[in-house]
């Protein structure tokens, strides 16, 4: 039986370390919070006092934690998971991270001997829940063949960018234009429900119209009607992302990236108000009238 270490039980790695109970893999479970792991315990999980305890005679080790800091901390920090990992065990980081970030990654687990391969995913909890996660992989190829039977009960899609940090790279610029459309949506229903536009009527033609897309159909809705029940990505995890893409930007591109550094501003406002609370509610704070001057 094949054994897996689960690191990260959040509203992501619930869902992604239970598609492997039940495919019948050996799982080991370490949360920075406990709770969270109580009912994959009750599942069968083995809970594990360390991320290095959850890794001993794993034949592969699985991130799904917040940023960069928490990677390095469940990878590399004490009683981390490589501490324990057997040589030539498989190191997947499912975690959104930098660019920097992966690629120190990349070298220092390789420096253990150990196979890293950036695996950021596309989906939100229920994909994760139910294994139809899209996964960014940046690997070499024969280290992907070595993974494809880890990732594969998380996923209908697997798609491969290249080596280590591609994955990511294209992770990154996939959430930065996510970025910039939320915040963009925001500001332009705000527009609207201030000129007392009937939103019903807004709605409708923003779903049917040139500027729709899944994530702008998703939002909108979400906006004009303000329910933000269900909340699956915060304010904080979207300011992070859209942080590390303009990081990355800033060291490929000769010029400023304007846009996305302004998705970044926006964000970073939500996120100062109230960084657990949905992304969608950052029309809350574009939408406030300007104060009457007369
Ligand atoms: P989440 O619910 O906030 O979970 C974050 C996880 O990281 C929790 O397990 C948390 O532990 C852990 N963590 C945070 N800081 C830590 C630290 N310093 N040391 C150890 N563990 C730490 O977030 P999520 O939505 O599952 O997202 C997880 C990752 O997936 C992020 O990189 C996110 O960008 C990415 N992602 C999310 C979605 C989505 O729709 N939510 C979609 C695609 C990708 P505690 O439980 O103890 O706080």
């Amino acid at each position: 039986m094949q054994r897996v270490a689960f690191i990260g039980l959040g509203r992501m790695g619930y869902g992604m370390a239970g598609r492997y109970l039940d495919a019948g893999f050996q799982v080991s479970v370490w949360n920075r919070s406990k709770a969270k792991a109580d009912d994959l315990i009750a599942r069968g999980a083995r809970w594990s006092t360390s991320p290095g305890d959850a890794a001993i005679d794993a034949d592969a080790v699985v991130t799904m934690v917040a940023d960069d800091d928490a990677s390095r901390t469940v990878w590399l920090g004490t009683d981390g998971a490589a501490s324990t990992m057997k040589a030539g065990t498989l190191a997947i980081e499912c975690s959104t991270v930098s660019y920097d970030h992966a690629r120190r990654m990349s070298r220092e687990l390789n420096a253990r001997s150990l196979i890293y391969i950036d695996c950021p995913v596309t989906g939100l909890p229920d994909a994760a829940a139910s294994g139809r996660l899209t996964l960014l992989v940046g690997a070499s190829a024969a280290d992907l063949e070595k993974a494809r039977p880890f990732l594969e009960p998380l996923s209908t899609t697997i798609r491969h960018f290249g080596d280590a940090g591609s994955g990511t790279v294209y992770k990154l610029i996939n959430n930065l234009m996510g970025a910039i459309q939320i915040a963009g949506i925001a500001e332009g229903l705000a527009i609207a429900e201030q000129a007392g536009l009937d939103m019903k009527l807004v709605l409708d033609a923003v779903e049917s119209g040139v500027a729709a897309s899944p994530q702008v159909i998703r939002h909108s809705k979400r906006m004009v009607t303000r329910d933000f029940s269900g909340a699956t990505f915060t304010a904080a995890l979207r300011h992070k992302d859209a942080a590390y893409a303009v990081a990355l930007a800033e060291s490929l591109l000769r010029d400023k990236p304007i846009v996305s550094s302004a998705a970044v501003e926006a964000y970073a406002k939500a996120k100062a108000i109230a960084p657990d609370d949905d992304e969608g509610r950052i029309i809350e704070i574009v939408s406030q009238p300007k104060a009457s001057t007369s």
